[in-house]
């Protein structure tokens, strides 16, 4: 069967070294904190053939592109049963795994990436691990400690429940056709913090006002939340500008604003 043909509106680039693909899985649910694997956006499966060959691992794959369907099935790369057509960011992730841990690896789309962040992070009871391909930029943000000029919501967000880690950056030259940017390959895995013992959709919010306008100081991008609690706003941490906070501030500030 002929190759996929690359459309650039869904974010293709396909990888070409299969060594690269079998050092992503390879850095993947080692610690067996789940069998239910979701690879999103095989392509033409150059990981999945990888993932298959993992008896550890049940692997499901969803791509939104029919002929990259077609070519998985036809190929015999995995049981039609575990291929979704379909898109990710639409899947209902606990009705897929039947409430059951999951493990989310891929090449992923690069012009969705930071709604799969997101979604991952909506998911986080469910989604034990992720080691995932991104933009360079992306993956070096969503590791990325306070203090630096990268750090920004999904560090923040992400950080708070997952252990993150950066594993190795990838030459545009291996892909077909080949990105504008550099990739980089990061992994997530979920950390045992259950509760922030803080509202999390508050959490979320002031995360998001603070880095919205992250040249400002605290006091300043928060200044909705802290009009009604003006001797709080006197405090010196409001100083600050969004990217010097760890997560522990963000989750005292949030604190703070509840009582
Ligand atoms: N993993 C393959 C392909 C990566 S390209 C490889 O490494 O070669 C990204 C893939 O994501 C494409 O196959 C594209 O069709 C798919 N994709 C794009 N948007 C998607 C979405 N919303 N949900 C699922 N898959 C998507």
């Amino acid at each position: 069967m002929s190759k996929v043909r690359a459309k650039k509106h869904l974010g293709q680039h396909f990888l070409k070294d299969p060594n690269i693909a079998q050092q992503t899985s390879d850095a993947f649910g080692q610690d067996h904190l789940f069998d239910f694997c979701l690879e999103i956006g095989p392509g033409m499966g150059i990981l999945t053939e990888a993932l298959s060959k993992r008896t550890d691992l049940d692997t499901h794959v969803i791509d939104i592109d029919a002929e990259s369907i077609q070519f998985l099935s036809t190929n015999n790369i995995l049981p039609d049963d575990k291929i979704i057509e379909g898109d990710f960011l639409q899947l209902d992730l606990a009705k897929l795994t039947n409430g059951k841990p999951l493990g989310i690896i891929g090449n992923f789309p690069y012009n969705i990436s930071t709604q799969i962040l997101f979604k991952i992070y909506e998911n986080r009871e469910l989604v034990k691990e992720m080691v995932g391909m991104f933009q360079k930029e992306v993956a070096e943000r969503v590791v990325s400690p306070p203090g630096s000029k990268v750090y920004g919501i999904t560090s923040v967000l992400l950080q708070a429940f997952y252990e993150v880690e950066y594993l190795f950056t990838i030459d545009e030259h291996e892909f077909d056709p080949p990105p504008k940017v550099k990739s980089a390959v990061i992994r997530l895995k979920r950390n045992n913090v259950q509760d922030l013992g803080v509202d999390p959709k508050l959490f979320k919010k002031i995360v998001k006002a603070a880095f919205n306008q992250r040249r400002k100081t605290l006091r300043n991008a928060l200044k909705p939340y802290l009009n009604e609690v003006p001797d709080l706003a006197q405090e010196e941490i409001f100083n600050l500008r969004a990217e010097q906070l760890s997560v522990e501030d963000f989750v005292g500030i949030c604190r703070k604003l509840s009582n």
